[in-house]
C-alpha cells in the first residue's frame, strides 16, 4: 500500500481538543444545524460521538423504537468533568476552531449542534470518565450531568471505566408533530438495525453490540477485517462470495472494500454502503454512478452486497453541505464517479460468475429463497441444488474460452465443452449469442455516433406495419434519426401507424420482422436508457433460440465469438451465460 501513502489519510490518533464555542463568524458559516427527524437520527450522532472518541467498542441500547431508551456507551477519550456540563450547549464542540479547520478534517461531527439539539426535544444524562485523568493503581471519578428540554437538571459523580454513556430517554415528549410522524417500534427499529450494520463495515476494527428490547440485533467481534464483519453481521459463509476491491489513482482516490459476486443480488439497495473519508453518505451522485456499473449486468431490480470505502484527500471534499452530513461534495467527482463506475463494472463482468459456477455447480443459479431461521434475516442468497458447499475458487480460473473445445450440444439449449485444464464448461446457447449480437451492436453503434461509419442494414422481404400510441408515436417519430443510426430504417405512414424497412444486419435479422412492434415499444420508451434496451431487446430477439440444433462447426463459431467480447460470463439482461466445473470439483465429487 506503500504507493497511496502520499495522500492516503493518516488519521491523526485521538486526542482530544477542548471544548469551546465556536465563534459566532463560523457558526453562522456551517451548513443548517443537525436535524433529529426520528429516533435513528440520535443513534447515528450517538455513534459518530463515539467513534470520533476513538472508541473500540460501542454499545448501543434500545427500548421502544427509541423512544423511551436510546443508550449509548464507548471507550473513547471521554469528556472532562470541568467540560461535561457545556457539551450540550449549541456551537460547543471540540472538533472545529476556525471555518478552514474544516479542510483537513478528520472528525465525523465539527458542528457542536447534535448534543444541543437531542437535549431540547428529551431528557439526556451524559456520564463519563476523561482518558486523561487516568492514574495507574487509583479509583478514577466519573461524572454524569443530565438535562431536559435544553435545561440542566442535576450532576453526580458515579464510579465507571473511562469512556462515555450517553442516555436518551422520553425523545419528542415536547414535540407532537415529530412524535406521531415516528412510526411503529418495529420500523423504527429497523432503521436502526440497519444503520447500525453500516457503521459495523464501515469500522470493522470497532466491536458494534446493539440491543433492542434487550434482544441481540447485532454484534461484531472488531476483527478488523471486513469480509468477518460481513460474516458476522449475515450469519453465512460469505467469505467465497465476496471479492474484494482495492483500486487507487495514487492521487485523488483510494477504493476499497468488498463486493458481493452475482450470487448475493439483492432486491434493495440497502446492502450497498458507501463511505467517503469514514463518513457513511447516500450520495446521489455516486449511488448513480453504482448503478450504471451493474445495470446491465444483474437482473433488472437486483443490487450488488457493496461495501466501499472511499478515500480521498480531505481537501478535496466539503462535508459541510447537508444538515445530516450525509451528503458531501466531491471536488474530483467526475474522476470518482467513472472510477466507481468501472470498479463495479469489472468486478460483474468478467470474474464473477466463473468462481460462482465453481462454488455453486448445479443445474439453476436463479432461483431466490429466503434463508430459513431469525439470524440470517433479510439477505436473500441465490440458491443451487448444491445448497452452500462452496468449492474455493481456484486462482488462474482466468476464462479460456477461446481454448474451448465443443464436446455436445445437450437439450438443444446449451453446449458442452471442455477446457485445456480439464475442466468443464456448460454453455446457454441462446445468452452466449444474446451477449455477442449486443456487444457487436453496442460498438457499431456508438461506432457509427462518432464516425459516421457504415451500417449493416438487413431489408425486410416485406416492410412491416406497426401501430403506436398516441404519445409513443411522437417519441418515436424524434427517435427516428437514430433508429437509422442501428440500421432500422422507419417512416411514418400517417397517424399513428409507422413502416418498418429495414433491421440491423444479423444472422437473427428476419427473426425479428415478427417482434418489431414489441422493439419499436421499446423505442419509444419515456426513459433515458430506451437506447440500452433497445439493443438488448434486438439482442435478445436476433439470438438463436434453444431449441435450435446447432452443428459442431456453429457450436465452435459460436465459442469463438464468444471468446472475443468484453464480458462472456454474463447476458445483456444480468443471467449467467457459462456455469464452470472444475478439474478439482470432479476429482473431488467423484472421489477420484
Ligand atoms: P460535534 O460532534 O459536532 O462536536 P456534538 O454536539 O455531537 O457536536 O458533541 C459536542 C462535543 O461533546 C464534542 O465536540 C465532544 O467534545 C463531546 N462529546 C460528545 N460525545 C462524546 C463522546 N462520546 N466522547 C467524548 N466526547 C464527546
Ligand atoms: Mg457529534
Amino acid at each position: 500500500m506503500s504507493q497511496f501513502s502520499d495522500f492516503l489519510i493518516q488519521r491523526p490518533a485521538f486526542v482530544r481538543a477542548p471544548l469551546h464555542e465556536l465563534p459566532p463568524a463560523v457558526a453562522e458559516r456551517i451548513a443548517a444545524g443537525e436535524v433529529i427527524e426520528r429516533p435513528v437520527s440520535v443513534v447515528k450522532e450517538l455513534i459518530e460521538n463515539a467513534l470520533d472518541a476513538g472508541a473500540q467498542d460501542i454499545r448501543i441500547e434500545v427500548r421502544g423504537g427509541g423512544l423511551r431508551l436510546i443508550r449509548v456507551s464507548d471507550d473513547g477519550y471521554g469528556i472532562p468533568e470541568a467540560e461535561l456540563a457545556t457539551v450540550c450547549e449549541r456551537h460547543t464542540t471540540s472538533k472545529l476552531t476556525t471555518f478552514e479547520d474544516l479542510e483537513h478534517l478528520h472528525t465525523l461531527g465539527f458542528r457542536g449542534e447534535a448534543l444541543a439539539s437531542i437535549a431540547t426535544i428529551a431528557e439526556v444524562t451524559i456520564q463519563s470518565r476523561a482518558w486523561e485523568t487516568e492514574q495507574p493503581g487509583e479509583e478514577q471519578p466519573a461524572y454524569w450531568v443530565s438535562w431536559r428540554g435544553g435545561q440542566l437538571q442535576e450532576r453526580g459523580r458515579r464510579a465507571r471505566p473511562h469512556g462515555t454513556t450517553v442516555t436518551v430517554t422520553d425523545l419528542f415528549y415536547n414535540v407532537p408533530a415529530r412524535l406521531s410522524y415516528t412510526r411503529a417500534a418495529r420500523t423504527e427499529n429497523g432503521h436502526i438495525v440497519q444503520l447500525v450494520r453500516r457503521y459495523a463495515v464501515g469500522y470493522p476494527s470497532v466491536r458494534f453490540y446493539l440491543a433492542l428490547d434487550e434482544h441481540t440485533a447485532v454484534q461484531t467481534s472488531g476483527s478488523g477485517n471486513l469480509a468477518t464483519t460481513l460474516t458476522e453481521l449475515y450469519h453465512l459463509s460469505l467469505a467465497e462470495m465476496l471479492q474484494e476491491i482495492d483500486v487507487s489513482d495514487g492521487k485523488h482516490y483510494w477504493l476499497r472494500g468488498y463486493m458481493g459476486n452475482r450470487v448475493l443480488a439483492q432486491s434493495s439497495r440497502q446492502y450497498i454502503t458507501l463511505f467517503i473519508n469514514g463518513r457513511w453518505v447516500q450520495s446521489r451522485a455516486l449511488q448513480e454512478a453504482l448503478e450504471q456499473g451493474y445495470r446491465s449486468l444483474l437482473p433488472k431490480g437486483k443490487h450488488p452486497l457493496l461495501v466501499l470505502a472511499v478515500e480521498v484527500p480531505p481537501t478535496e471534499v466539503d462535508v459541510n453541505v447537508h444538515p445530516a452530513k450525509t451528503e458531501v461534495h466531491l471536488l474530483q467527482e467526475a474522476k470518482i464517479k467513472e472510477a466507481l463506475i468501472q470498479v463495479v463494472k469489472g468486478q460483474l463482468e468478467r470474474s464473477p460468475v466463473i468462481p460462482e459456477a465453481v462454488q455453486f455447480p448445479g443445474p439453476v443459479l436463479a432461483t431466490q429463497r429466503r434463508l430459513p431461521g431469525p439470524r440470517r434475516r433479510g439477505l436473500h442468497v441465490a440458491e443451487s441444488a448444491e445448497g452452500y458447499r462452496a468449492e474455493a475458487a481456484e486462482p488462474g480460473t482466468a476464462i479460456a474460452i477461446a481454448s474451448l473445445h465443443p464436446l455436445a450440444q445437450l437439450q438443444q439449449a446449451v453446449i458442452l465443452a471442455e477446457a485445456t485444464d480439464g475442466s468443464l464448461y456448460l454453455i446457454d446457447q441462446h445468452r452466449a449469442h444474446e451477449r455477442i449480437i449486443y456487444e457487436h451492436l453496442r460498438s457499431t453503434y456508438s461506432g457509427v455516433k462518432a464516425e459516421e461509419e457504415e451500417i449493416h442494414t438487413h431489408l425486410l422481404l416485406e416492410p412491416v406495419i406497426i401501430e403506436m400510441k398516441r404519445y409513443e408515436a411522437e417519441l418515436l417519430e424524434q427517435r427516428l434519426p437514430m433508429l437509422r443510426g442501428l440500421g432500422i430504417e422507419v417512416e411514418r405512414f400517417g397517424g399513428r401507424s409507422f413502416l418498418v424497412r429495414s433491421v440491423p444486419a444479423s444472422e437473427g435479422s428476419e427473426q425479428l420482422a415478427a417482434h418489431l412492434q414489441e422493439l419499436a415499444e421499446i423505442a419509444a420508451e419515456d426513459s433515458v436508457d430506451w437506447e440500452d434496451h433497445l439493443l438488448i431487446g434486438l439482442a435478445c430477439r436476433s439470438a438463436l433460440k434453444r431449441g435450435r440444433e446447432l452443428g459442431p462447426g456453429e457450436q465452435r463459431t459460436l465459442l469463438k465469438n464468444l471468446s472475443n467480447v468484453a464480458a462472456p460470463a454474463v447476458c445483456p439482461h444480468g443471467s449467467p451465460i457459462l456455469l464452470h466445473y472444475s478439474r478439482s470439483f470432479l476429482i473431488n465429487k467423484f472421489d477420484w
